[in-house]
């Protein structure tokens, strides 16, 4: 089986060159992103687990065309349409940095990832899925403020609730870019463990220069906050990590097609409700 993507100017990059399928097919754990960057800032760990590593191998899937994002500096005057050629450049730097087996570049805009009604960008990942098999998948997580990066987690569960049950990757994380996860019960955390190799760490989010020279501290926060979370992560009382990446567990959904995703992740909010309200109802 080859791979037919749908929309017109989609890539994919295989740094080293192996031919695709195969180069697809090795693939261990598969990332899902809205755009060029956010792979790096919230998958990390996947990154990390397939970095110089035999058995495993990282593959990337960039969802938008990465137009429309803030630009300063020598960007400034960048249209639309040279943002994009940066913003793959800077994507296929990140992915031999850090030897990914691959990205694929579906080229949607925002808009078409945020229509429920475009089934295209959905049958897209589903062929991508079924080629990779993953056994770990990342994306966003469903309580991200940036609406396509929520757009892209629903297209995301929506693909895996379509393939065979026993071709569904064995977890699905939910991870941080456009909010944190710290608000989750520390028994509702996944926390993933991404000290090891913090040069790589840096390289990666900082080789996207148009979004970092561009005018967002993304290199400084992205650590910073990675940093937070080992420190303030509150079931230890010593630093066990020094970089930590929280997730949502996203299996249930992906396993449960009769699952709410709204309803769910809902859950999770009532549990930080009853926890805040319980401490001061026990203290006033
Ligand atoms: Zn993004």
């Amino acid at each position: 089986m080859d791979i037919q993507l749908r929309k017109q100017g989609h890539e994919v990059f295989i740094p080293d060159g192996v031919p695709l399928p195969e180069a697809i097919r090795r693939t261990t754990r598969l990332a899902v992103a809205a755009h060029p960057d956010d792979i790096e800032i919230m998958a990390f760990h996947g990154i990390l687990k397939c970095f110089e590593s035999a058995e495993e191998c990282f593959f990337g899937v960039i969802a938008t065309d990465g137009a429309g994002s803030p630009r300063e500096g020598m960007y400034k005057s960048y249209t639309d349409d040279e943002m994009k050629v940066v913003r793959k450049k800077e994507q296929k730097k990140a992915a031999v940095v850090g030897e990914y087996g691959g990205v694929a570049f579906l080229n949607y805009s925002s808009s078409e990832i945020k229509n429920p009604g475009n089934p295209n960008p959905k049958d897209d990942l589903k062929d991508l899925l079924l080629l990779a098999r993953p056994k770990v998948l990342y994306t966003h997580n469903p309580a991200d403020k940036h609406d396509t990066h929520v757009g892209v987690v629903l297209r995301t569960l929506q693909a895996v609730r379509e393939l065979p049950p026993e071709l569904r990757p064995e977890k699905v994380y939910g991870c941080e870019v456009w909010r944190d996860l710290d608000w989750l019960a520390d028994e509702d955390k996944v926390g993933l463990d991404v000290s090891a190799h913090q040069n790589l760490a840096t390289s990666l989010v900082s080789v996207h220069d148009s979004q970092v020279a561009g005018g967002k501290g993304y290199d400084l926060a992205t650590i910073g906050r990675r940093r937070a979370h080992a420190t303030y992560f509150a079931t230890h009382d010593v630093d066990v990590a020094t970089s930590m990446i929280f997730a949502m567990d996203l299996t249930p959904l992906a396993q449960d097609p009769g699952l709410s995703v709204g309803e769910f992740v809902c859950r999770y909010i009532n549990r930080f409700a009853g926890d805040v309200s319980r401490r001061i109802e026990k203290l006033v």
